[in-house]
């Protein structure tokens, strides 16, 4: 028996109440909050024609601490599942404080006027949660989440000794759109055009943005061209990998991507300034974001499917070893399971999985922590069950 609240009616969000609606022994009462109530009808009506269950909605501005912190403490809920935005983390994480509510994310904190993201704000609250007996479970999506998780796995259960890790995201996918994103619009430029970083021999090597590419073959899609990136899983990987000596992200674009890509970097329309515009303040990337697409419609014309994975390199038992470790999502089917693309998809899935693992106190420890800390068995043999079966291919 257990209450949760689910913060952020976007793509992630409807999966993630569409997933909890789906398991009832664990989740016995669902809300969603978000800022528009009536994204948050659009889901309850989803949710009960799919499942037959009535979720309760409220309206939030996840951003104010104190109307968060009422919210929670009339609905009691066992956990928080913030799927807004990473601008909402550390307000999310002081209503929990306030409430007594357990906390878990998919995306690490970012100051909305720096694009920058980094652990050390999320882990500034190590102390007052461990101290309050609650816990926080950091990063619970596809990558970060459950590329960590497969980490864990091969440290656990297939190597002695780990040397590289190559974390590899292939979107294989069509929408249709000229340009769109699959998630967050603004979430997902300010991190592409961010500069590239990787981790080798104990140290942070910064590349020019989109500066390095690798051809990699993808299970169930095929050969894609993958550019390095930053990315938040690696900075907690690096603490809990033992004897990892380099580590590196990966993510396909295609061609037209990156040209209308480039074009909008070259005339401004990706800055996160703002600019005066007939006596206004606008930001080009928020005003960029209203004319995209929104990536909960791209679903109903997606094809294809993404592939991602953990391509792992060491020893065991005296020899040497490379497997990839990944699981492949196809557009069409989840849109078909509960109206969302499969990036929406791969990221909703294992919030729930993580929440779950926590709500039956497999996965329970104060304070604050990342998905590769925690047994990664019990997390997997569920993600399969419910909808993201994963594989394993010596390369
Ligand atoms: P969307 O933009 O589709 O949805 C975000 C939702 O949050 C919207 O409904 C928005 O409200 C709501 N929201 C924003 N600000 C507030 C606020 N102040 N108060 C209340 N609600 C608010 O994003 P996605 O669903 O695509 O992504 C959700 C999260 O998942 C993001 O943090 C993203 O970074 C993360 N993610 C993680 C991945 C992973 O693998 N780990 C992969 C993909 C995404 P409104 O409708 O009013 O705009």
């Amino acid at each position: 028996m257990s209450r949760v609240l689910i913060i952020g009616a976007g793509g992630v969000g409807n999966v993630v109440a569409h997933k909890c609606a789906q398991n009832p022994e664990v989740f016995t009462d669902i809300f969603l909050a978000s800022r528009t109530l009536s994204r948050c009808e659009k889901i309850q009506a989803s949710v009960l024609d799919k499942t037959g269950r009535t979720i309760d909605i409220r309206q939030v501005d996840a951003d104010n601490i104190n109307e968060t912190t009422k919210l929670l403490k009339e609905i009691k809920p066992d956990i928080l599942i913030n799927v807004a935005l990473p601008y909402q983390d550390l307000a999310l994480m002081e209503a929990c404080l306030n409430a007594g509510v357990d906390y878990l994310d998919t995306a690490n904190y970012e100051p909305p006027d720096e694009a920058k993201f980094e652990y050390k704000w999320q882990w500034a609250y190590r102390e007052r949660f461990e101290q309050a007996n609650l816990m926080a479970l950091l990063g619970s999506g596809f990558d970060p989440g459950v590329t960590n998780v497969f980490c864990a796995y091969a440290q656990k259960e297939l190597f002695d000794e780990i040397d590289t890790i190559d974390i590899l995201d292939c979107n294989g996918g069509s929408h249709g759109h000229p340009f769109a994103t699959n998630f967050n619009p603004e979430i997902n430029i300010r991190e592409i055009t961010q500069p590239g970083r990787y981790w080798e021999n104990g140290e942070w090597i910064t590349t020019q943005p989109l500066e390095h590419s690798l051809e990699f073959d993808f299970p169930g899609v095929g050969k894609r061209k993958a550019y390095l990136l930053y990315h938040e899983e690696l900075e907690s990987l690096v603490l809990h990998i033992k004897g990892l000596k380099r580590i590196r992200f990966f993510m396909t674009f295609g061609e037209e991507y990156l040209t209308h890509l480039r074009v909008l970097q070259n005339v401004g329309m990706t800055s996160i300034e703002p600019v005066e515009f007939e006596g206004q303040q606008i930001v080009p990337i928020q005003f960029l974001k209203a004319l995209l697409p929104d990536p909960s419609t791209l679903g109903e014309n997606y094809t294809g499917k993404t592939s991602i994975g953990c391509l792992v390199s060491g020893r065991k038992d005296g020899k040497e070893k490379r497997v990839f470790i990944y699981n492949v999502c196809d557009h069409a089917e989840s849109y078909k399971e509960v109206g969302a693309q499969a990036v929406s998809y791969t990221t909703g899935v294992p919030a729930v999985v993580g929440a779950t693992m926590m709500l039956k106190g497999i996965w329970k420890r104060p304070g604050v922590h990342h998905m590769e800390e925690f047994d990664p068995n019990p997390f997997l043999e569920e993600l399969a069950k419910r909808g993201l079966p994963w594989h394993v291919e010596e390369r």
